[in-house]
């Protein structure tokens, strides 16, 4: 994938499997949702279907602009409400079973990143945000890796420089799914279902 793709913000649509693509994971092949609406609904039925009630997220900046963390922070925002969808930041990676990574991936932030990766309990996914982590803006060179997947294991993809709220929603739909092909057989009953 070019450099202007993977900077351009995608429209949303959860792109087939593969590595850096529109919102792409292991999971691929899915039908695109088609409006935030729709991803939200998604969202709340799989995160209550197959973790309880609730998934927590770390962020994890290694050297970003902060404009990637400006689209995160509108996700807590009345507009889209990620708690409401079963969604909640954490401070702790002990507690996390999402990193949200963005950042071009200096140097510097090599051990934090590897340490706050190991500090999280499994199953855990990670999921790279924004042109910067995907490798689409800085080359390696001695300071920066240039690539989060250079030093995580990245499972999931979201290019757009920086990737809008949607997108987000979207990446974060397909890593629920990626969370749950780690736990196969895990499922929970949501409030007032029965089996
Ligand atoms: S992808 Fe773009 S908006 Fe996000 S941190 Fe990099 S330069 Fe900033």
């Amino acid at each position: 994938m070019s450099r202007e793709d993977l900077t351009m913000t995608p429209n949303g649509n959860v792109g087939p499997a593969g590595g850096p693509g529109p919102a792409s994971s292991a999971e691929g092949g899915r039908t695109p949702a088609s409006g935030t609406g729709d991803v939200a609904r998604e969202l709340r039925q799989r995160i209550a279907g197959q973790f309880g009630r609730s998934l927590h997220i770390r962020t994890l900046d290694t050297g970003s602009c902060a404009v990637c963390e400006q689209e995160i922070r509108l996700l807590a925002a009345p507009h889209y409400d990620l708690h409401r969808l079963g969604f909640f930041f954490t401070p702790a990676p002990r507690h996390a079973d999402l990193l949200l990574v963005t950042g071009p991936m200096i140097r510097a932030m090599d051990v934090a990143a590897r340490k706050t990766y190991e500090a999280m309990p499994g199953p855990k996914v990670v999921v790279a945000t924004g042109a910067c982590a995907l490798g689409g803006i800085y080359p390696e060179d001695p300071f920066v890796h240039g690539d989060a997947g250079k030093v995580l294991p990245v499972d999931v993809w979201i290019p757009g420089c920086p990737p809008s709220p949607l997108a987000l929603l979207h990446g974060l739909l397909v890593a629920v799914g990626r969370l749950a092909e780690k736990t196969p057989g895990l499922t929970f009953l949501a409030d007032g279902e029965t089996r």
